[in-house]
Formats: structure tokens, C-alpha cells, sequence
């Protein structure tokens, strides 16, 4: 699994190490496997968001080990691994992104892990992703904008540069019917890497499609009873259920939450919100900005939440919370947030 290198520069650390601390006993492991640094066991599986990590333990059962090098809470959009957790990385037998622009460091890691045999799956494989628009908050414009160029999308780095403006919306997961297509890019991924568990991974792959299958029924069902086809929340993750369901999420900040609104556009989140009568909106579980907290006061809307799936908080952890409860909870809060 480790390029002749890496293991050199492992072996040749330890033998630095060893020397130093004289006194230290002699033994070195006689397996071939590195000698653990002073971290956990490795992990089989590193990846970077809840979801991720989700389908992978549903799929992989007991016999796959999965770390998030997210922690509880955090940001996945800005965060940025550890030098010891590039070497989990390293040390371990696949990392799973999400792509699309989502993990801003995944660039650097992926060019540190050539070469060492490890390997990776951008979970996004396969989708057709939606555009999101950072700087407005309808999207006729962008729609009426792509159809006006009409030429062949034959020169990729002349479309990218007409569409500097635009970036791909990374956060497919939340449309269950593009969630299927991440559990079969997982599925392929495990069975490769562990063929012998062939059955239970296959298994456990066709019990989490029905379930999704079945999500997606109980959304659109949802939505077909909802007042409202509108919503505000604090941050841009919930495009995908416009492209499926009709709903259109009514965004304070930008795709990433980090991307701060500009004054005008809080004004005008304020005044739609007014003309819609708008009387919830919602902020996350992992993220509450201040500036959703002054626009639900300006308005006079109850603050519900949205789960993100990005990453869980310590109490979801503690209930065991997973992909199909957490997405079933943000349909209870749709019905609450949608009806009259
Ligand atoms: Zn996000």
C-alpha cells in the first residue's frame, strides 16, 4: 500500500525517534505494517462529512472502520486537516470526499497522497451538479445567462471563465435521489477495496437504497401538502431541493457559510421576507450567524432548524442520529416552516 519513500521516510523517522529516546528498547515490529505512532489504531476509511461517513458504516457494517476528520460541530466547508491527520490519511486504505468544490483543502491532500496507493472517491461522481449563484437571490437571471451563450460547451476553460461568478453547488447529498448515486459510487468503492464482504456490502447497499427510495416519497409527499413552496435559511445548502421538489431556499449567506451576505443583500432577504409574510426561518444545527438572528427579529419569524448532514453535533452523536432520522427530521421541520 506505501510507496518504497514513504515507508523510507516512515522507518527513517523512527530510527530518529528511537535514537533519541536512548532509553527505549531495541524492538522493532518484524511486520511489515509501519509501527503505530502515538495516535488511535488506524482507521480504514477517512472522510470529510457526515454523510460520507454515514453511508459508508451503513454499507461497510462491522467490518469497516470509518473516521470524519471533521469534528462534531465543525465546519466542512472551511476546514483544514492536521499535519498527524495527513498522515491518517496516508496511513489509511481509501479517503472519501465529496468534491464539487466542497472541502477547500482536498487539492493538497490528494497531491500528497499520489503515489502512495491509497484509494479515493470524489462522491460527487456521476451527478450532474446544479450552479449555485453567489451573488443573487433568484435564479432566473443565471438560468437566462447559461442559455444565452448557446454554443457547445467545447472549450471547458472558456465556459469556466464566462461562469467565474458561478460555482457548483456541492451539497447533492440532500437530495435523496442524487444521495442513491453516492451509495453506489460507496458501494463500488467497498467492494473493491474488500471484496470477500461482497454479500453483507450488498446487503446492507440494497437495504439504504430502498430506505432513500422511500425518503423520497415521504419529501414529495411533504411538499405536494405545503402552503408554501419558500424558504429563508442561513446558509446556501438546499438548492438541490429546488432542482427536485419545487422548493426554493430564500439564502442568507453564500454556498459556504463562512461567505458573509453583504448589507444590500440582508436588506433584501428583509424585504422579501416582509412581502412574503414570511413567519420562520431557518439557521442550522452546526451554525446559528448572528445576522439570521437580527433578520427573524426584523421580521418577526420563528427560528426553526435544518440539518446540513455536513456534520453532526454532539447530540446527534449521542442519539445516534444518522443520513435517514436526520433527513425525516428536516421534513418535520418543512412541515412546520411550510404550512400556514
Ligand atoms: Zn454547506
Amino acid at each position: 500500500m506505501f510507496s518504497k519513500n514513504f515507508i523510507f521516510t516512515l522507518l527513517l523517522s523512527l530510527f530518529v525517534l528511537g535514537a533519541c529516546n536512548s532509553g527505549g528498547s531495541d524492538d522493532v515490529p518484524q511486520q511489515s505494517q509501519p509501527a503505530e505512532t502515538e495516535s488511535e489504531a488506524t482507521a480504514s476509511i477517512i472522510t470529510t462529512t457526515f454523510v460520507l461517513e454515514d453511508f459508508i458504516q451503513t454499507i461497510g457494517g462491522e467490518n469497516v472502520e470509518v473516521t470524519n476528520l471533521v469534528p462534531s460541530g465543525g465546519d466542512a466547508h472551511s476546514f483544514e486537516p492536521t499535519a498527524q491527520q495527513m498522515i491518517e490519511i496516508a496511513e489509511a486504505d481509501a479517503f472519501v470526499y465529496n468534491g464539487a468544490g466542497f472541502e477547500g483543502f482536498v487539492e493538497s491532500v490528494l497531491n500528497s497522497l499520489q503515489g502512495e496507493g491509497i484509494l479515493t472517491l470524489e462522491a460527487t461522481t456521476g451527478i450532474s451538479l446544479r450552479q449555485g449563484n453567489e451573488d443573487e437571490h433568484g435564479d432566473e437571471t443565471a438560468d437566462e445567462h447559461e442559455d444565452e451563450h448557446g454554443e457547445e460547451a467545447t472549450d471547458q476553460e472558456h465556459v469556466e471563465e464566462e461562469h467565474a461568478h458561478e460555482d457548483a453547488d456541492p451539497h447533492a447529498w440532500l437530495d435523496p435521489v442524487f444521495a442513491l448515486q453516492y451509495a453506489e459510487n460507496i458501494y463500488e468503492l467497498l467492494l473493491e477495496l474488500y471484496p470477500e464482504y461482497e454479500n453483507e456490502f450488498t446487503s446492507n447497499y440494497t437495504d439504504l437504497k430502498d430506505a432513500l427510495e422511500t425518503l423520497h416519497n415521504e419529501f414529495e409527499e411533504m411538499v405536494s401538502t405545503a402552503d408554501r413552496d419558500q424558504f429563508i435559511v442561513s446558509h446556501a445548502g438546499y438548492g438541490y431541493w429546488e432542482d427536485r421538489y419545487g422548493l426554493e431556499q430564500i439564502a442568507i449567506s453564500g454556498l459556504s457559510p463562512t461567505n458573509e451576505p453583504s448589507q444590500r443583500q440582508v436588506q433584501e432577504v428583509i424585504e422579501l421576507g416582509e412581502s412574503l409574510y414570511m413567519d420562520h426561518l431557518y439557521v442550522e444545527q452546526n451554525f446559528t450567524p448572528q445576522v439570521a438572528e437580527m433578520i427573524a427579529n426584523e421580521i418577526g419569524a420563528e427560528v426553526l432548524y435544518l440539518h446540513n448532514l455536513e456534520v453532526r453535533t454532539d447530540e446527534d452523536i449521542e442519539t445516534g442520529a444518522n443520513y435517514l432520522s436526520l433527513m425525516r427530521g428536516n421534513i418535520e421541520s418543512l412541515k412546520q416552516g411550510l404550512n400556514e
